[in-house]
This record gives structure tokens, sequence and C-alpha cells, in this order.
């Protein structure tokens, strides 16, 4: 396997940039100024995350200061390893795709 993350697994199958990662090219996005480039969806939604975070780090307001609430206990979440519990680990995971 070469070592480049761009290289294509397979005729249906593409490898995410970022974590390696394969599935099928439909289920990828691409960069628009480089289409070579494809993130599986969990690290797009990773990546947009972030963005929202940088400009956040923008503003001032309630939502920001809400948004930036909901990252901290985001982030005690997943430092504790709740979001891996076999009781609570399922609803906290679909919770953390609709909150920034
Ligand atoms: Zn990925």
């Amino acid at each position: 396997m070469s070592a480049d993350p761009s290289t294509e697994v397979g005729e249906d199958i593409e490898r995410c940039w970022c974590c390696g990662s394969t599935d099928r090219p439909d289920r990828m996005v691409r960069l628009g100024n480089h289409p070579e480039v494809h993130l599986c969806v969990r690290c797009a939604h990773f990546v947009h995350q972030q963005a929202w975070r940088i400009e956040d780090g923008d503003k001032h307001g309630p939502a920001t200061f809400a948004r930036d609430r909901l990252r901290g206990l985001r982030s005690e979440v997943m430092r504790r390893g709740l979001h891996r519990n076999k009781f609570v680990g399922g609803m906290l995971r679909r919770l953390g795709k609709h909150l920034p």
C-alpha cells in the first residue's frame, strides 16, 4: 500500500485523507479546489466544528458564549470517555452530531 493518502483503494472505495478510513466515493466530502482530497463524513463534521470554533473566536455574544460552553461540555464528556459508555454513549454521540 502506498503512503499517499489520496490513493484510491479500489474502484468503488476511497480512503479518507484525515483518518485513513475507507468508504464509497459518494460517501466522501471533496474539497472544492482540490477534488483529489476527500474526507469521510466523520472527519468532515470534525473539520466543520473546528472552523466554527475558529470563527467564534472573533465573536462575542450570547450565542457564541453558549456554543463555547457546549464545546467545553463536549470536551469534558470525551475526556471522561462517556461517549463510549454502553448506557449513555449512543445518546451522547447522537446529541453531539447536532451540537456545535
Ligand atoms: Zn476520516
